[in-house]
């Protein structure tokens, strides 16, 4: 197998070495696994043209970017339809997915173990009722290195040994974006950091801190955009999303919180200022003003 060659000085940092394992996986991909992974591929395929199962529970990848939305969610009210051609943006994200793991997986070296699609429980803390809220989630994959020495021959001694590592397809004004994001302080209105740290703390691994890895599906041939996040995002952003569950549980309604925490830079995803808006609940946020 190719794999990617021991660097003569460890890498920077774990985005860096996923930018070229997996671009080295790209271009020397191993049969085996691309086998394996386009295996996985029919199913998704197919029920991206053929079913829509929009979320009408929480999850961590739904209803937790504002604490409004777990409201709402919590309260029985149906999220908004998503467009009916959506298909095949659903068929290009699970293809690029699955080559991703499969890249990844070719030049892998063999002290690196990669698992993808893995099914975790959440942490205890998430609520056990199962009607209004997902008891299990799904992380794109996680790396862990089964030898130190490796390890430090690739990323140096103060790396962590294991990483969750998310997988996004987005278009190319997205993925620019994606590359200057401050997380935790920037409006993450698709919920990415959220769904992070929910995994992050149900397999113990803030510490580590994750990764939300960019595809450009407008440009198939550019680089993987990685941006790591730190753990103290992660542990502000798990505390935000544990008092948001709180409220939403107890019926207590937050008010326009996404709004508040970013002013005019959430109107592009509240769907304000003449902006079309992606929030799920914005017609009916928009019809319960409480400020
Ligand atoms: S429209 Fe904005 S403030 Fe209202 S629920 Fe959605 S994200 Fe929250």
């Amino acid at each position: 197998m190719n794999t990617l060659t021991q660097p003569s000085k460890p890498y920077a940092s774990w985005s860096k070495f996923l930018t070229d394992l997996w671009m080295h996986g790209m271009c020397n991909m191993d049969e085996g696994k691309a086998q394996d992974h386009a295996r996985n591929l029919t199913k998704p395929l197919v029920e991206s043209f053929t079913r829509r199962n929009e979320a009408s529970n929480v999850r961590p990848s739904s209803f937790l970017a504002c604490a409004r939305q777990t409201y709402f969610s919590v309260q029985g009210h149906p999220s908004g339809d998503m467009p009916a051609n959506i298909g095949s943006t659903f068929a290009v994200g699970h293809l690029l997915h699955e080559f991703s793991f499969a890249a990844c997986r070719s030049a892998a070296p063999k002290e690196l173990d990669i698992a993808s699609e893995i099914n975790v429980d959440l942490p205890e803390w998430w609520p056990k009722d199962e009607t209004k809220f997902n008891q299990s989630g799904h992380i794109d994959m996680l790396c862990t290195w089964t030898d130190e020495a490796a390890k430090t021959a690739y990323l140096g001694p103060d790396a962590p040994m294991q990483m969750i590592v998310d997988f996004k397809t987005m278009g190319s004004f997205s993925y620019k974006k994606h590359g200057k994001t401050v997380w935790g302080e920037d409006p993450d209105g698709f919920g990415y950091l959220g769904q992070v740290a929910v995994y992050c703390d149900a397999l113990g691994l803030l510490d580590s801190g994750a990764i939300i890895a960019g595809i450009n599906r407008d440009q198939l041939t550019a680089k993987l955009l990685p941006r790591w996040i730190e753990p103290a995002a992660l542990r502000a952003e798990r505390d935000r999303v544990k008092m948001a569950i709180d409220m939403a549980v107890r019926g207590d309604d937050p008010g326009e919180e996404f709004l508040v925490r970013h002013d005019d830079d959430a109107h592009f995803f509240c769907g304000r200022n003449g902006k079309p808006g992606y929030c799920p609940f914005r017609d009916i946020c928009r019809e319960q003003p409480t400020r």
